[in-house]
């Protein structure tokens, strides 16, 4: 676990600072009243809610382009995309205490845990760790996430891992599917799964998609919504959770022109690297490289995956996240999930170490393809080509006087189905259609309830053609980033808190400006009634121009009502006093340094603006205005 320090040097304290976060309501675990009853049982952690600051400041982060598709996905869409089968972590069970854990995190917490104690056992009394060990631990540390589920086992059984809750040895590891079941209406028959990302919507839209853009390619389109894993056993508070908000692009790209119009806004954009070869070799220091030069070098595969973890970072730095705790990590290649051929993911270190906050995959042309042939829709591009060449391609013809009177009503179907197969797929089944005399073709359910059909070669032949053409047909290559909104949230929670120099009960946040929930308090000296006026109008002026505010008019000390909104993240405070009543005159205090200066309402509110739209720091403010040390001073 990495030891950490705020930002001004003291400690980092996690449970601190949670505490901060449940106090002002950033969020709270959900279901809370409930599960203090004795009644409610079963394992519902991994699921919180965003109070009032925390949608807020989600709300902020996010800003992107929307396209809303539906949660509850078939099973058949999440058959075909490889969901079903493959979207699995491996578990062990620990049979003496029936408790499940995720079995990389096992390891990782077992290993790490020896490190840091040098023993290598859980006991005071256990062996030192010698050289050999701690080069070993330290090398399977770096490549954590390569190893499959056998390996894994391989590992628990021959450093002997057990449970460190109880010390109880485990089950060998098995895979777990991660995604929630349920079913649509009374009918079992209709299984639909929680989606486990929002990028299926997407790629099912690909042939809408495209038309709304008049065919042009290279486009993108962007989804922001809620996702659901049932993760094994989360025991990182928002990091790791069941139900999740999710911002994916899915940029779809010419696979033989991954070259980006935007490239050059990025190239100077600088990354620290740390790549797979490097983490296979046992190394955890990244390279820092510009976008330009890891394209250039082919660390980074192409423009298009370069251009958008140039923009990842720009957005994270945007957000208010410190460079140097941020590193993009390449996915070693077992690691990589069932669809992707290329990943990395921008972390960030927070208190439970290197967190995966945007992964960013290279899904090729995979998701199209899988769809496209499970359902006989072509989900491709069609590019008029200026000169028209000549084309080899495969082709296929059923016997239509053969076909109809065998199949009746599931004839059109399997005419769809045949029609629907691309190039490499009709290649292949030529070669099959050759040696054996049949092929088996995936198909919509047909009558009798099966999804495939043989056919023989009386009722299918597949031959190669050679013709002219104007256009090039292709499926498109899919670049993916994907931003899990409540990790950023959490990552940019934790660096910027810290609390007033000896007195940890007064703690601030110093969340940017451009992401703050709440960007002004208003805060009237006195409860008189003259106040009330002047305090409507300024906030109804901040409003006017886009700037979110709160009043605070309890009758708590102004010190006391700073004190609160310093842990919200409010950056700036305006105090109305008995000298405003008489000359109009108000007092504008910035969070963290405390500093207050003097102006007109009229020069405060342009203040307030020119550091909103970041015009002016303020620095440049404290030029202008009078500094201000009298009435309404903090305790
Ligand atoms: P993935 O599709 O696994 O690459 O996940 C995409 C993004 O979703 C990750 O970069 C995380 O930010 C986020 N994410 C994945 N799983 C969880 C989880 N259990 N809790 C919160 N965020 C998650």
């Amino acid at each position: 676990m990495a030891s950490m320090t705020t930002l001004n040097g003291s400690r980092f304290d996690r449970s601190l600072f949670e505490s901060v976060l449940k106090r002002r309501f950033f969020f709270t675990e959900a279901f809370e009243i409930y599960r203090l009853s004795p009644n409610f049982k079963g394992d519902n952690r991994g699921l919180y809610d965003y109070g009032p600051p925390g949608t807020a400041l989600q709300t902020n982060i996010e800003n992107i382009l929307e396209l809303d598709c539906s949660v509850l996905t078939p099973e058949l869409v999440l058959k075909t995309s490889g969901h079903v089968d493959k979207f699995a972590d491996w578990m062990c069970k620990d049979p003496t205490k029936g408790e499940y854990l995720r079995a990389d995190h096992l390891v990782e917490n077992v290993l790490e845990s020896r490190l840091s104690r040098g023993l290598s056992g859980p006991c005071k009394d256990s062996p030192k760790l010698d050289d050999a060990a701690i080069s070993e631990y330290n090398d399977i540390l770096a490549k954590i996430d390569n190893y499959d589920g056998p390996q894994l086992g391989e590992l628990i059984t021959r450093l002997d891992i057990r449970n460190p809750d109880g010390n109880g040895e485990v089950n060998p590891p098995i895979p777990f599917n991660l995604m929630f079941k349920s079913t649509i209406g009374p009918s079992s028959a209709a299984p639909v799964y929680l989606r486990p990302e929002t990028a299926q919507g997407q790629f099912l839209n690909f042939k809408k998609l495209l038309d709304y853009n008049q065919g042009s390619m290279p486009f993108a389109s962007a989804s922001v919504g809620k996702a659901y894993r049932n993760e094994i056993s989360p025991r990182s508070g928002l990091l790791r959770v069941r139900e999740f908000l999710m911002a994916e692009i899915e940029h779809f790209v010419d696979p033989e022109n991954k070259q980006h119009a935007r490239f050059s806004e990025v190239c100077n954009v600088k990354l620290p690297l740390l790549d797979k070869e490097k983490q296979l070799a046992g190394n955890t220091t990244p390279q820092t490289l510009t976008v330009g030069e890891a394209v250039e070098s082919k660390v980074v595969d192409n423009e298009t995956l370069g251009y958008f973890l140039g923009r990842v970072m720009l957005f994270l730095l945007k957000t208010g996240i410190d460079p140097l705790k941020v590193r993009f990590r390449q996915h070693m290649d077992n690691e990589m999930a069932h669809y992707a051929c290329d990943c990395w993911d921008a972390e960030l270190l927070t208190s439970y170490g290197w967190i995966e906050c945007v992964g960013c995959a290279d899904r090729s042309a995979y998701d199209l393809t899988v769809h496209s042939k499970y359902t006989g829709t072509p989900l491709v591009v069609k590019q008029v080509l200026s000169e028209p060449v000549k084309v080899e391609e495969w082709e296929a013809a059923l016997e239509k006087k053969l076909v109809g009177p065998r199949f009746k009503r599931d004839a059109k179907a399997i005419q769809t189905s045949v029609e629907g197969l691309d190039q490499t797929s009709l290649e292949q089944l030529a070669t099959q259609l050759r040696e054996t005399g049949a092929v088996t073709i995936n198909t919509p359910v047909l009558s009798d309830g099966s999804t495939s059909v043989e056919l023989s070669s009386d009722l299918l032949a597949i031959y190669k053609v050679t013709r002219t053409s104007n256009t090039r047909e292709y499926t498109p290559n899919v670049i993916e980033p994907s931003f899990g909104i409540g990790r950023i949230l959490y990552g940019l929670l934790e660096q910027v808190y810290w609390h007033r120099p000896h007195d940890a009960a007064r703690a601030v946040l110093s969340l940017p400006l451009s992401v703050a929930p709440i960007k002004v308090l208003i805060v009237p000296l006195s409860a008189q009634p003259q106040f009330i006026p002047l305090v409507r109008k300024l906030s109804a002026r901040l409003r006017s121009l886009g700037i979110s505010n709160n009043v605070d008019s309890s009758s708590a000390s102004i010190g006391k009502r700073y004190a609160r909104n310093d842990e919200l993240g409010t950056p700036l405070g305006i105090t109305i006093d008995f000298d405003t009543l008489a000359d109009g005159s108000i007092t504008l205090r910035e969070r963290d340094n405390m500093t207050q200066l003097r102006g007109s309402e009229d020069e405060v509110v342009q203040a307030v603006k020119n550091l909103a739209d970041s015009t002016e720091s303020w620095e440049e403010i404290s030029q202008r205005l009078q500094p201000f040390l009298g009435q309404g001073q903090e305790d």
